[in-house]
Parts: C-alpha cells; sequence; structure tokens
C-alpha cells in the first residue's frame, strides 16, 4: 500500500515540475512550491474502554498561507502515512487556488480505524488530537474540515475542544459542522454537487447528451452516494452500476438508488443490493459508461488498468484517484480527465461560504449557498478550459498552472520571491 500511496505525492510532484519548466519558476519559488511550510507530528494516548491505554499518531501538515489561512480536512484511515498527508496538504493549496478562493492548503490526519472505534472512544481520541495541535491552528490560520473517515459530529467535538481549551467560542475555527452549531446549509453534498457541476460543463464543451447517459461511481461515501444521486436527479443520468470498499452493483437499466442506499445503511455495503449484479469493487472502473466518478481513495487508476477504461469523461471526486501513468495513457486515449482539484473542488467552496457566515453572523438558505456553488464552480471550470484550449494542454495541467500562477503572484506580492 505504501509504495502504491507514493504514486500519488510522485504525479503531483512531476506535473508540478512540469508546470514549473513551462511557467519558467526559479528554485526557490519551486522549493516553495514542494515543500510545506509546517509539519506537526503528534501521539496522543487514548483511554480505551476496556481501560487500557493506545497511543495514536496524528499529523497537521500546512502547506502554503500565500493566499489567506490554511485550509483542508482531517482524515481517520489506518494506512494514512505522513507522505499522503503531504500530497493532501498540497493539493488543497492548488485546489483553493483553481477555485479563486483567500485560502491555502494544509491537511491532517490520523492514523486509525474509525469503524473498530467505539463512539466514546473516537470522541477521546478526536478531542486529544485537537489538544495537540490547537496552538497551531485558528479561523486565521488553518481551519480543518471533515475528509475521509470523519464527518460533522467529529467536527462539533473539534469545534467544542477548541473553546474548552481556549476559553473562547470560536466556530469558523473549523468547518463542515453540524448545523445547529453553525454548519452551513449545503455542506454535506457539496463536494458531489460541485463534481456534478463540473460534469455539466464539460458535457456541454463535447456535445455529450447528459439524460440518460450512463453512469459509474467509484466509492459510496458521502461523495459518492451524493454524486450518484445528483447525477441522476440534477443531470438526469443513469447511474448503472456504484461500489464500496467491500463490493459493488450493477444493473444496466440504472440502479434504484434509494433501495442500494438503505441497503448499505443496513449491512454497511452496497453489495447484494436488490435488483443489482455482483461487480468487483475495482472491477466497477472498467464497465463501459458515458461518465465515470472515481469517488473512493487515490491510485485507483494506475497503469495497469488505466487501459481498460472506457468512457468519455472521468471525473476526479476523490483526491488522487489517478497516477501520473495512468493519466498520461487516459490522455493519449482521448479521455477528458475533470481532475481533482476542480471536479473536487465543491467541498472546500462550501467550507469557505461556511467560513464567511461564521464570521458575518448572517445565515444563509440552502439556494443560495447552491447558487454561489454554481457560480463558482462554473467561473473556475471555464477558467481552466480557456487554458486548456489556449495552451493545448490536458484540463489536469491546466488547472495547476491556473493554481501555480496565483499562488505564485501571492508570494511575490507578499515579497517572498524577487
Ligand atoms: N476534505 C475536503 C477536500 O479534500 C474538504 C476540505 C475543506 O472543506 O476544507 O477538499
Amino acid at each position: 500500500m505504501d509504495t502504491e500511496k507514493n504514486h500519488s505525492t510522485e504525479s503531483q510532484y512531476t506535473i508540478i515540475e512540469e508546470c514549473v519548466r513551462d511557467l519558467d519558476l526559479d528554485k526557490s519559488t519551486t522549493e516553495l512550491l514542494q515543500n510545506p511550510k509546517r509539519e506537526l507530528k503528534v501521539s496522543i494516548p487514548v483511554r480505551m474502554d476496556d481501560g487500557s491505554v493506545k497511543v495514536f499518531t496524528g499529523y497537521r501538515i500546512q502547506h502554503n498561507n500565500a493566499m489567506g489561512p490554511m485550509k483542508g480536512g482531517i482524515r481517520y484511515h489506518p494506512e494514512e502515512t505522513v507522505e499522503i498527508v503531504r500530497s493532501l496538504a498540497a493539493w488543497m493549496t492548488w485546489k483553493c487556488a483553481v477555485l479563486n478562493l483567500p485560502l491555502g492548503g494544509a491537511k491532517g490526519g490520523i492514523i486509525c480505524d474509525p469503524k473498530k472505534l467505539s463512539r466514546g472512544e473516537l470522541e477521546r481520541l478526536t478531542r486529544g488530537y485537537m489538544g495537540r495541535i490547537w496552538k497551531f491552528i485558528g479561523p486565521e490560520t488553518d481551519v480543518p474540515a471533515p475528509d475521509v473517515g470523519t464527518d460533522a459530529s467529529i467536527m462539533g467535538w473539534l469545534m467544542d475542544e477548541y473553546a474548552r481549551l481556549s476559553g473562547e467560542y470560536k466556530p469558523g475555527i473549523i468547518t463542515g459542522k453540524p448545523i445547529r452549531i453553525g454548519g452551513s446549509l449545503g455542506r454535506t453534498e457539496a463536494t458531489g454537487r460541485g463534481g456534478v457541476l463540473t460534469i455539466r460543463e464539460a458535457a456541454r464543451e463535447i456535445e455529450l447528451e447528459l439524460k440518460g447517459a450512463t453512469v459509474v461511481v467509484q466509492g459510496f461515501g458521502n461523495v459518492g452516494m451524493y454524486s450518484a444521486l445528483l447525477a441522476r436527479n440534477m443531470l438526469n443520468c443513469r447511474v448503472i452500476a456504484v461500489s464500496d470498499s467491500r463490493g459493488g452493483v450493477y444493473n444496466p437499466d440504472g440502479l434504484n438508488l434509494e433501495e442500494v442506499i438503505e441497503h448499505k445503511a443496513k449491512t454497511g455495503s452496497v453489495k447484494g443490493a436488490p435488483n443489482t449484479q455482483d461487480v468487483g469493487s475495482a472491477e466497477v472502473l472498467e464497465i463501459e459508461a458515458d461518465v465515470i466518478i472515481a469517488a473512493a481513495l487515490e491510485d485507483a487508476i494506475t497503469a495497469e488498468n488505466a487501459g481498460r477504461i472506457k468512457t468519455k469523461i472521468l471525473a476526479e471526486l476523490a483526491n488522487g484517484p489517478t497516477t501520473a501513468e495512468a493519466d498520461r495513457i487516459l490522455e493519449d486515449r482521448g479521455i477528458i480527465v475533470l481532475p481533482d482539484i476542480l471536479a473536487n473542488a465543491g467541498g472546500v467552496t462550501v467550507s469557505y461560504f461556511e467560513m464567511v457566515q461564521n464570521r458575518t453572523l448572517d445565515y444563509w438558505t440552502e439556494q443560495q449557498v447552491n447558487q454561489k456553488l454554481e457560480q463558482k464552480m462554473v467561473e473556475a471550470h471555464h477558467e481552466v478550459f480557456k487554458t486548456s484550449r489556449a495552451r493545448g494542454i490536458s484540463m489536469r495541467k491546466a488547472a495547476y498552472i491556473v493554481a501555480i500562477t496565483r499562488v505564485v503572484e501571492a508570494m511575490r506580492l507578499r515579497g517572498w520571491l524577487d
């Protein structure tokens, strides 16, 4: 898994190196782009339910704050590594810059399996993590959020623990909170919604009729589930297959998503949902469809399976689902890849809206949030598309060019560079 995970780190460095050459950036600029501003590694002792103490390792990596306070989620995953958190932190810098948000990038993680912890253990671990990072974060410095393995209730504990430690009620310390304690309407489905909007824009560009178009979704957590629902409800697509880490389900006539969701709520997996055929978690990516949404983890599409992917549009709703080699194969095969730093930016965009609402105490309706999200996603999509056409490069490379140009300009204006 570790070597596989390094693919993501590697693919990001490869593309940054290419952009640095194209933009003719000097050595010190490149070093600042490639290295985080600060890395925290913490050890968190947790009293387990059986009375023993277990020590967990956590990270918070702050990549770049040239454009504003750093922003990025916290992951709870058993195979988390410092390298992957480092990559994810940098991806947040590029993602915020592509969306033109006044934010930098950071990411955190704890090596743990949240599915194997009791509610109490999870809360003690979460509060212990905040106890070790709280001096280094804040609404003006670094604002965490949910990611793989974390959710709104964990954000609620983090917000409360920060208030307890600092003696100040500051909901803007974290985003993705429950609505009652300062969360934003529309945040939960925002990543899926943003992704579906980029798919809509890309389909218009290639004149792909989305009504009845087939869609496959790999990954059925928060992001995968909402992108499947919205692909059907907003775009009138036919979702023919979805998968999670335990297996996948297929129905060429279109899945009954409500039944699949109910089955997953009961059994923990989509596998075996009524009126479906079983497919493997990885094989789902090889089902022919007009649109494939990769919404699981990094490195799902590698040199090994990229040749077997049969689609017109691949939307990266996960972070780093495609390795550098796979990316080249997909490009050569004429598949449009909507890169993660654009396609999954809906989540951080509504997180930014949550920060704005927390600061102004003016809370928006869901319709207002969705309208503003649409405006941001469409604007970013077109900027990236325009750059890709003007320079004759892929959407991924164009997104990096847009992002790096903005971050470098901010660094120059702040006097960090010549
Ligand atoms: N974890 C999400 C991401 O990777 C959201 C981050 C945020 O809202 O700060 O983009």
